[in-house]
């Protein structure tokens, strides 16, 4: 029956003595609020650079269900168990929980997930038609990213790496204490295992990359940056100087590091700090190791926590002073001579300049000196057109794309912030671009879409929802829900482009828990050797961890919505989530104001 056909027989039939159902009366045909379904992204996603799914992941792991929570993060992050392990989380940086009590550790539970759970990389549903031919130079994380999501999008990669065995600095520069091998031999592997050839010592001149040239169809460069910057102090090039990235990775030669007794890392960065921690563990007993750095000593460019654990186990840190002279005799060398000096960084440019600074020269003993200042990269092999005018690097657009059409470049070799994430998300983004290029859509109409928020990181699962639309098959909501108004009278997609903020999660429903962290081998115990320092979560905690998040824009289906709804205008969908009764629902709102993640939103009716 409809409401506008309603008799007064109608109406006695179910008031007097309740013999019928109030069903008859649509009241919500006169209300033109409606709660609208609309999934959105969280704050600590649109920071990621590789664009994990993080409220996604950390709902599945607070279920302990590792292997779908795995899923998520391989979808758009080949590495989650070496990201889980060094990457500078900038996502618990921008955590909403950070606002209330302490931010989620998402690093940690990123990499209890990449452990615990069991996924297959999944091929995209928009495969290429037309498989292309493509050469990756390079295998450290850009290059393994390229390689991963080109493969999912169905071409044919190769990847030609120089050294022994793939993994770039993975490999070679970080020590095993932060990053054991056997962890990135797995996630290498499952990359490997998509059908990527790879041949290593295999080392990449001009020549060569004119041949690869002429026999790919694309080319992305990814060789990362490996010549040491100099420091320009007089005797620098004498023995016993030695620089950072040099130093670490030629493991054969450590033992003859072992009689060492005084060793000064110059630099301040990851490297430096790295360096500092592996001449405890190599050189003699009781060995006194000095970091010295122009910056402050508060504002050493290292992860703080690397800094922290390198404080713990005995490396001493001198802010401010620069390296003047090696003073060596015919002993080999025997004092380092620093002078005092100042920093500052070019507002524009962000080029950092020092400069001489009034104060005492310092004269340190050193039987060993390490220079670990940064590395600029190999480009002498490349056409002059591709680089990025004095920098050292190979100038790319926004797509990733050099200056010569078909060749793309990423990572280290390009001008970003030189870290392991970065490096995939430049990877992930030629791909996709690559992929884009061979599908004939413009990179420039698409890109755009898969952006999250406002940030840079692209999403694979947006990439799914825009393929469809490119392929003009039925456009699917965001899963898993089917929106109360179809998506495509929304904002574009909108689940991909809106933050949620924390002034707008409804937090009254949680307490205030302090946030569980991995225990740590006691400073005397670990520099006894190269076991790894942080033991991560274990599972019973990953999952009390994984349940302190607020799951910011995602609905979890906590009901919350179903059981307040005083019009009983909410139903379940099974797994499509809620939908509304819109016949019934007076929009009074109070679903979206309860919603503790912000998912429901109040607009205007159909
Ligand atoms: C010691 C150290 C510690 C670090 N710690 C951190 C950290 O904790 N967190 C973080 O986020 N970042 C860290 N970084 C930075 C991070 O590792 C790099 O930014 C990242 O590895 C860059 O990735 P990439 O793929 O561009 O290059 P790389 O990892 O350098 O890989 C480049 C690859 O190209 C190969 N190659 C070079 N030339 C050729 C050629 N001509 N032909 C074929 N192959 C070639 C190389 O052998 C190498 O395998 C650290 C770096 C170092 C050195
Ligand atoms: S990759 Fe880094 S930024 Fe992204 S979720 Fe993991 S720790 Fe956070
Ligand atoms: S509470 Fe969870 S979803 Fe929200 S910002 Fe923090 S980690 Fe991300």
């Amino acid at each position: 029956m409809d409401s506008r056909t309603i008799t007064i027989k109608d109406i006695e039939a179910v008031s007097l003595f309740s013999r019928g159902s109030t069903e008859i009366f649509k009241t919500g045909q006169w209300s033109s609020k409606k709660p609208f379904y609309v999934e959105k992204i969280s704050p600590c996603r649109e920071a990621c650079p590789a664009g994990n799914d993080i409220s996604g992941f950390l709902s599945l792991a607070a279920e302990k269900d590792f292997d779908n929570a795995l899923e998520a993060l391989l979808q758009e992050n080949p590495l989650p168990g070496v990201c889980g392990r060094v990457c500078y989380q900038p996502c618990q940086a921008k955590c909403n929980r950070g606002q209330y009590d302490e931010a989620v550790e998402i690093r940690s539970l990123e990499r209890i997930t990449a452990e615990s759970g069991f996924a297959v990389p999944k091929m995209f549903s928009s495969v290429a038609s037309d498989p292309k031919n493509i050469a990756v130079i390079g295998s450290g994380p850009a290059g393994l990213a390229a390689a991963y999501f080109l493969a999912r999008f169905g071409h044919r990669v190769k990847i030609f790496e120089k050294l022994g065995e793939p993994g770039g600095v993975l490999k070679y520069g970080i020590p095993d204490y932060r990053l054991p091998k056997n962890i990135l031999k797995k996630e290498i592997n499952r990359i490997i295992a998509l059908g990527i050839d790879i041949e290593t010592n295999v080392n990449i001149d001009g020549k060569m990359l004119d041949n690869i040239k002429s026999a790919y169809d694309f080319l992305f460069l990814s060789i990362g940056a490996w010549i040491p910057r100099i420091a320009g102090a007089s005797g620098e090039n004498m023995q016993d100087v030695l620089y950072g990235l040099d130093f670490l990775s030629d493991r054969n030669n450590w033992g003859r590091y072992a009689n060492k007794r005084h060793v000064v890392v110059i630099g301040g960065g990851d490297v430096a700090v790295d360096v500092a921690r592996v001449a405890l563990r190599l050189c003699a007993p009781g060995v006194k190791v000095t970091m010295v750095a122009p910056e402050a000593l508060d504002d050493f460019p290292a992860i703080p926590e690397n800094i922290k654990e390198a404080r713990e186990e005995g490396v001493k840190m001198i802010g401010r002073y620069k390296p003047a002279e090696f003073i060596v005799t015919d002993r080999g060398l025997q004092h380092i001579r620093l002078s005092r000096t100042k920093v500052r960084k070019d507002p524009k440019t962000g080029i950092y300049t020092m400069t001489p600074a009034r104060g005492k020269d310092l004269v340190l003993e050193a039987d060993l000196a390490i220079v670990a200042i940064g590395q600029t990269s190999d480009v002498e092999s490349f056409p002059s057109e591709i680089l990025d005018g004095d920098y050292g690097k190979v100038f790319v657009n926004e797509f990733g794309m050099t200056r010569i059409g078909g060749i793309y470049a990423g990572g280290d070799l390009i001008r970003q912030r030189p870290a392991v994430v970065d490096a995939i998300a430049s990877g992930k983004k030629a791909a996709i671009a690559m992929h884009l290029q061979t599908s004939g859509v413009k990179s420039e109409e698409i890109m755009p879409m898969l952006q999250l928020g406002a940030g840079s990181s692209l999403s694979l699962q947006a990439y799914m929802d825009a393929g469809r639309k490119i392929r003009d098959e039925e456009f699917k909501p965001f899963e898993p829900f089917k929106q109360f108004k179809p998506l495509e009278q929304l904002e574009p997609f909108k689940p991909f482009k809106t933050v949620v903020q924390f002034s707008e999660l409804n937090t009254l429903l949680y307490r205030k828990v302090p946030p569980r962290f991995g225990e740590k081998t006691p400073p005397k115990l670990r520099i006894q050797g190269f076991e790894e320092v942080n033991k991560g979560l274990d599972i019973s905690n990953a999952v009390e961890e994984a349940k302190r998040c607020f799951y910011c824009g995602k609905c979890t289906r906590c009901d919350l919505c179903f059981l307040l709804c005083p019009d009983i205008s909410i139903i379940k969908a099974g797994n499509d989530g809620y939908t509304v009764k819109t016949d019934y629902c007076k929009g009074c709102g109070i679903c979206a104001t309860t919603c503790p993640r912000h998912v429901i939103e109040m607009g205007g009716g159909q």
